[in-house]
């Protein structure tokens, strides 16, 4: 089991550092990855996660293939049993991303942040976001984000600049209220 790191933990404050293109392939760069993905799938409410959160101060960050899932996203509501027997993509690996094309619109959602437990927040961020990455491949990689997943962009980037949503946050609590738990980043 990978410990995933808690708030306080200086590696959560530092900037992280860009991954050389040529490593992206080899082993230490490939394991990191791995234990990243353990890491979030090991947390049944979690969407997505960045290196610092493992202790790793490196550009990297993952989101979990299960929000791509349609089934995931028009079950919310339902059990999570269901929404989870229903995850079955690829997690989504992002390498010195980039944000580019950040909407002015910007609304608040949600947010819960694996580093953070147990506390929740509205976050007001851009609706729309492209990142611009890195895959595991070292392929460059362009991805357009509305609604959940451009928070999600927001707050894994925000996360390699030592960034905790608790910093933007308002309307702080400590429980997660239902229609919240897919909200962990
Ligand atoms: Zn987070």
């Amino acid at each position: 089991m990978i410990p995933i790191v808690q708030n306080e933990d200086p590696v959560l404050r530092k900037i992280a550092k860009e991954v050389p293109v040529a490593s992206i392939t080899k082993p230490k760069i490939k394991k990191i990855i791995h234990d990243m993905s353990e890491a979030l799938g090991s947390q049944s409410d979690g969407v997505a996660i960045a290196a610092p959160q493992i202790g790793v101060s490196l550009r990297i960050f993952v989101i979990s293939g299960k929000i791509f899932d349609e089934d995931f996203i028009r079950g919310k509501g339902s059990t999570e049993g269901e929404l989870y027997k229903k995850a079955r993509q690829k997690d989504l690996v992002f390498i010195n991303p980039i944000l580019k094309k950040i909407s002015k619109d910007k609304k608040l959602l949600s947010e819960g942040c694996l580093s953070v437990r147990p506390i929740y927040g509205k976050v007001r961020r851009a609706t729309r976001a492209t990142v611009e990455a890195y895959d595991e491949n070292g392929k460059k990689i362009v991805k357009d984000g509305v609604g959940l997943l451009a928070h999600i962009f927001q707050h894994e980037t925000d996360h390699l600049d030592g960034i905790l949503f608790t910093d933007k946050a308002k309307d702080l609590h400590d429980a997660p209220i239902l229609d919240e738990f897919e909200d962990n980043n």
